[in-house]
């Protein structure tokens, strides 16, 4: 099926809005927006067409919930303590029970439910290599990394002077958290990165909630794209970076989960808590397009990927996620979404999740080729790349009880005999 079209819709492209138009895909990409195709959906004026989301950041071995955090008042200094806390907490612990393959599964379908299509999995690559194909979402390969910038780090890759020199001459993003705390150290991350002459709009800085104003600055002038993960943030250190201040500066800034060891279940979740905070931290509104770009655009440059991703242009890849409206303006509709109003995701044109009401009969004949199951989503049959029933079904065995993971928006059942 190498040509479909969706028909009738309202495409936030989102370089402009376009009512009643159809989205012609081809070849897995974004063939035009003009003339329909042989097969088609229509999707009507209760819902939104939207380029799939991108999360910036996540650990994807780590999504096992509850959070572990700081006990009572006491805020972390650093990632460091809670690294420790984490290794001893019963979540850990009941966590052992569940296979590296199983949480990458959960990770992977945390961003699916999500209407996610792409994400990177902060780790080396030799941890997720084995498991990137076999995953229902885009995980990206093509990345650089450090833990973070201190002596104290975690030593992933090769050093910041050389995973930083690849990622300039491959043209990939350079990935680090930067700046996760308070002590002397963590709050120069900037002036490490600067002093290795690594500070370039290769950078992906993940939290920077010690940036000082001259950091904010620095990071513009560099042009490195910075990852917000208010959630984790305030989780851990009860405060985020200076969004305010960093937005204003012109940086370019996406929004990222974390692990839900310690940010918002999904990304829906993060983009109503990154609103509510900025809410309450500055009296004003984060305007829900701002919002938006945050998970579409601005992660796609942010990966050095803006050319293909992020938007539904022609010729960038067809990831597409289409969410039921629950507001008349599509931004803000997207700000109140939640799992259970994707309809449809798709992507490189191929469908991962779907409504088998809306669109069984466009995409039935390639479901029925196998790969698929099925599951009910807020009383809808869906269907579904892979078997994230069976997957929970395993989770809940290997620990021993009914757990409940609140990022997979549906009850198991009982399985075939
Ligand atoms: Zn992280």
């Amino acid at each position: 099926m190498d040509s479909f079209a969706l028909t009738d819709a309202t495409l936030v492209t989102p370089r402009k809005i376009r009512s009643s138009a159809t989205l012609v895909i081809e070849g897995g990409r974004v063939a035009g927006f003009g003339r329909g195709a042989a097969r088609a959906a229509q999707v009507g004026p209760g819902s939104f067409v939207y380029p799939a989301l991108i999360n910036v950041h996540d650990h994807l071995r780590g999504n096992y919930l509850p959070r572990v955090g700081p006990k009572g008042d006491a805020f972390y200094i650093n990632w460091s303590p809670w690294d420790n806390d984490l290794k001893s907490s019963k979540t850990y612990e009941e966590r052992a029970n569940i296979s590296v393959e199983q949480m990458y599964h959960l990770g992977a379908y945390k961003n699916l439910f999500s209407g996610v299509a792409t994400t990177n999995d902060h780790f080396p690559h030799e941890f997720n290599e084995p498991f990137i194909d076999h995953l229902p979402i885009r995980v990206i390969r093509e990345y650089c990394l450090a833990h973070e910038c201190s002596s104290f780090d975690l030593k992933w890759g090769d050093g910041i002077e050389i995973e930083h020199r690849r990622a300039v001459e491959r043209n990939w993003p350079f990935i680090t958290h930067l700046e996760e705390g308070f002590d002397p150290e963590s709050q120069d991350g900037v002036g490490i990165l600067e002093r290795a002459m690594c500070l370039t709009e290769h950078d992906l800085l993940i939290h920077c909630i010690g940036f000082s104003d001259e950091d904010i600055h620095k990071v513009k002038k560099a042009d490195a794209s910075v990852a917000w993960c208010p959630a984790s943030n305030f989780f851990m250190f009860n405060v985020t970076c200076k969004i305010r201040k960093i937005l204003r500066a012109g940086v370019n800034v996406a929004l990222g989960t974390d692990s839900t060891h310690t940010g918002s279940v999904n990304l829906l979740a993060e983009m109503k808590f990154a609103r509510n905070v900025y809410r309450d931290l500055y009296g004003e509104e984060l305007p829900a397009k701002t919002l938006f770009d945050m998970v579409t655009t601005n992660p796609a440059r942010a990966f050095r990927m803006g050319d293909r991703l992020g938007a539904l242009e022609t010729g960038y890849t067809a990831d597409v996620a289409v969410f039921r409206a629950k507001a008349d303006d599509p931004y803000e509709s997207l700000a109140l979404a939640e799992p259970e109003d994707l309809e449809l995701l798709l992507i490189a044109g191929r469908p991962v999740f779907g409504d088998e009401a809306r669109y069984g009969e466009l995409f039935g004949p390639l479901v029925a080729q196998g790969g698929f199951s099925s599951i009910r989503v807020a009383d809808r049959p869906c269907f579904v790349k892979g078997d994230p029933a069976a997957l929970y079904r395993g989770i809940r065995k290997a620990v021993g009880f009914t757990k409940q993971l609140d990022y997979l928006p549906f009850e198991p059942g009982e399985g075939r005999t």
